[in-house]
């Protein structure tokens, strides 16, 4: 492996120029890397202002951390690797993006993710380095170096929960301002887009390169979470890191398709049941919601990660500032997700209904009917 990171190695002059990530794109551009990456954001952008001018996560996290984080990766031989359950393009493209840059740097990794029923989300099946995937039977009980990618809490690794708390150290890298820090050392920073933000960044003080197939990893996490760039977590520097994984020669066209714009026939039938159900609830600041049975999917033969995206439409749904969609998993129980656009903090609601995540997206798990559970959801929405 190269040891320097073919992504924004530019110096001040060329800082300025939006092409200063087009280093793999372009050999010529390259020259030596910077001591830090930090040397290289305080480098001024076209309009003058600091490129790390970040919205939110500004200094978060202090170098000293990141050093142990580095020395820690260094220093083990073998490292095991986590993501949270039903992984989503962030959790999933961090961890292998992180998997590929390990094993090229001769580290043993095992990397999993605690599901009963383990497989990659059909969505996913696109992702590059899933032969870096072990079931999550094959994981060790006590890692010496655990890594955990976009979990917020212990629970979310699902079966690889128990390891995580044997293991000697834990470095956890989330986004989620409800990470309840459960590992030894915290690469946590609310104010980034995705955890394949951090991850970007301890890859390139890891010194690792961002071939196109990294760089695919970490942009699915990146345009997943950032829903293509409209949520409000569509920072500049989420731009400038889209700019830096584009100019590896990847197809953002090819892999929107992949993500959103592709479905088996069956689908525009269970959308469609999904569609007919949905109830508009008009008091207070607007509800719409229905749900997807395990029914409706075994009629068409999809699996639950074809069903992610009906909420993407439900919640287009103007009267509404609060959009529900119940999704009945193999094992009959629901999971709820839940979008607000602006006003709700819902990731508080699913918080107090036993689950977590963002204010404008959030999620719980519910093994109750889905009249009961959302009852139990009003009721918390009313309180709020
Ligand atoms: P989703 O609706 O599945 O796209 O999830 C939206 C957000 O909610 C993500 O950031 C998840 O991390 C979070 N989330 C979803 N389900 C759960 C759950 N059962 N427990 C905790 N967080 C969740
Ligand atoms: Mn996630
Ligand atoms: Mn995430």
């Amino acid at each position: 492996m190269r040891d320097t990171f073919d992504g924004p190695a530019g110096p001040p002059s060329e800082a300025a120029d939006s092409a200063h990530a087009g280093a793999a794109a372009s050999p010529a551009r390259e020259r030596a890397t910077p001591a830090s990456r930090s040397e290289r954001e305080a480098a001024p952008t076209a309009n003058g202002f600091p490129a790390d001018a970040r919205t939110g996560g500004a200094g978060v996290l202090s170098e000293e951390v990141w050093g142990r984080a580095v020395e820690l990766v260094r220093q083990a031989d073998e490292i095991a690797l986590a993501c949270h359950v039903s992984p989503d393009g962030d959790a999933l493209g961090s961890m292998l993006a992180m998997a590929r840059i390990l094993t090229g740097m001769g580290k043993r990794v095992v990397a999993s993710f605690g599901d009963r029923q383990f497989g990659v989300p059909g969505l996913l099946h696109f992702l590059p380095f899933q032969e870096l995937l072990s079931s999550p039977a094959d994981f060790p009980a006590a890692p010496e170096l655990m890594i955990t990618f976009d979990s917020s809490t212990l629970e979310r690794l699902g079966l690889l929960a128990a390891s995580a708390g044997q293991a000697r150290e834990v470095i956890v890298i989330d986004h989620h301002p409800s990470n309840t820090g459960f590992g030894t050392i915290s690469l946590i920073d609310p104010g980034v887009a995705a955890t394949a933000v951090l991850t970007e960044e301890l890859i390139y003080r890891l010194g690792g390169s961002l071939s196109k197939d990294v760089a695919t990893c970490l942009y699915v996490g990146l345009v997943t979470d950032t829903g293509s760039f409209r949520h409000s977590s569509t920072t500049p520097e989420a731009h400038e890191m889209a700019a830096r994984l584009v100019a590896t020669g990847l197809r953002p066209d090819v892999l929107a398709r992949e993500l959103w714009d592709r479905s088996p026939f069956g689908y525009l039938a269970v959308l469609s049941a999904a569609l007919g159900r949905a109830v508009l609830e008009r008091e207070g600041l607007g509800m719409v919601w229905t749900y997807i049975t395990r029914g409706d999917r075994a009629a068409q033969g999809l699996p639950y990660s074809e069903v992610e995206g009906v909420i993407d439409v439900v919640r287009r749904t103007d009267e509404a500032e609060v959009t529900v969609v119940l999704k009945e998993d193999d094992e009959g129980a629901w999971q709820v997700s839940t979008r607000s656009k602006g006003a709700v903090d819902v990731a508080k609601i699913c918080s107090a209904l036993g689950g977590g995540g963002h204010a404008g997206a959030a999620g719980f798990t519910s093994h109750e009917p889905v009249d009961v559970t959302m009852a139990r959801f009003r009721d918390v929405l009313r309180m709020s």
